[in-house]
């Protein structure tokens, strides 16, 4: 009798078990996240979707955008988010590991992780891919930094020295920062540089290579007119992107059978699928970007612009990172040579750093003339 009762039981919890698992699988694939909602977001009891938080939502964004800029470690995100008023769902204080959860979390860029695999979420993202990489990016190169116990300089491993090529290393002496030659495959005559020589050289070429705000405004607006003329083109490329997304829907679905057929193996299964299922975010976010601004040629060459005139104000700022950001972006070769910042200017930074008159601010008479005489047409960088 005992045997039967258990026997039965036994049965009883072994279908229940695989009826939880089958309920699980079905959820997951609608795109359904199957549990506690990460901070940022609610369990909505009634529709058993996943909502934004209407009190935590706007500081999850905030945490990943703190950290991208990666002037600040997840200790300071954190002090700077709690000042803010974020508070877990039971009132604490969230602590920097909770920080450090978050941003690795593909949840808030749509997606979700169930078993090891990857899933594309249907809440709403609370952030994009691109800023998670970033995130991703940021977290890697600090993780470097600290495990090495290595001090951080603004110039480091950016420039190599001119006379025998090798990288250019820094160190601290008597409170000031010097950059020299690490000297490692031949003797070299090169000297140190201190760090405010080097800060005022690239302030230097970065304001050679910036425009001025009333010549920005200008361009963006021809940019503008340029955008109506050719709206029938960029019909194609929105159609290319749309039929990559159902390239990536077909080698989900392929993958599926294979899985299902037993043909690869579960970690191969999702390990592929991470990487498809990513992809395909990736190229639905640019065309989401894309028909929300339109035009894929006028952002970079907008951004150009921009960039170019965010230089002026970084070359008069003091935040030494961004410029070392900045030279690296409009220029490729940095090369120390005789205490000397020599470099190759990159795509259209070539015509402005070539423009003596460029730095300054156009009388308006010249702007004028500028615009009639397509002055403005534009190479784009890279
Ligand atoms: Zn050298």
């Amino acid at each position: 009798m005992l045997n039967i009762a258990f026997g039965q039981s036994k049965y009883y919890i072994d279908n229940l078990s695989e009826n939880v698992k089958r309920g699980l699988r079905q959820k997951v694939r609608r795109g359904e996240y199957p549990g506690v909602a990460p901070t940022g977001y609610l369990n909505n009891r009634l529709t058993k979707k996943m909502v934004p938080d209407p009190e935590r939502f706007k500081f999850v964004k905030k945490i990943f955008q703190l950290y991208a800029t990666s002037n600040h470690s997840l200790k300071e995100v954190r002090n700077i988010i709690t000042e803010a008023g974020l508070r877990s769902r039971n009132g604490k204080i969230l602590c920097v590991s909770n920080i450090q959860a978050i941003l690795v979390n593909p949840f808030y860029y749509g997606a979700f992780k169930f078993n090891g695999e990857l899933y594309q979420g249907n809440h709403k993202p609370a952030i994009t891919k691109k800023l998670f990489n970033k995130c991703q990016k940021v977290m890697k190169s600090k993780a470097h930094h600290t495990n090495r116990g290595i001090k951080f300089f603004a110039f480091r491993g950016i420039f190599n020295c001119g006379e025998c090529s090798c990288g250019i290393t820094a160190e601290t002496q008597k409170g000031h920062n010097y950059y020299r030659c690490t000297k490692k495959k031949t003797s070299c005559s090169q000297k140190y540089v201190r760090e405010e020589s080097l800060n005022e050289q690239i302030s230097k070429i970065l304001q050679k290579v910036s425009l001025p705000s009333a010549w920005t405004k200008k361009m963006i607006a021809e940019l503008e007119k340029e955008k109506d003329k050719t709206e029938r083109a960029d019909f194609s490329f929105v159609q290319n992107l749309k039929s990559q997304i159902n390239e990536c829907k077909d080698k989900l679905d392929k993958l599926l059978d294979l899985q299902l057929s037993e043909t690869i193996s579960t970690e191969e299964y999702a390990e592929k699928k991470q990487k498809i299922l990513n992809q395909k975010i990736e190229i639905s976010e640019k065309l989401k970007v894309f028909q929300q601004k339109g035009y894929s040629w006028l952002e970079p060459a907008k951004n150009f612009i921009l960039v170019s005139n965010e230089a002026k104000n970084a070359a008069s700022g003091t935040d030494l990172a961004e410029k070392a950001e900045f030279l690296k972006k409009v220029g490729s070769n940095l090369v120390l040579t005789d205490q000397t910042i020599k470099y190759f200017p990159r795509g259209a930074w070539k015509i402005l750093g070539n423009l003596p008159h460029f730095s300054a601010e156009p009388r308006s008479g010249e702007a004028q003339n500028g615009t009639e005489n397509r002055e403005y047409s534009i190479v784009l960088p890279g």
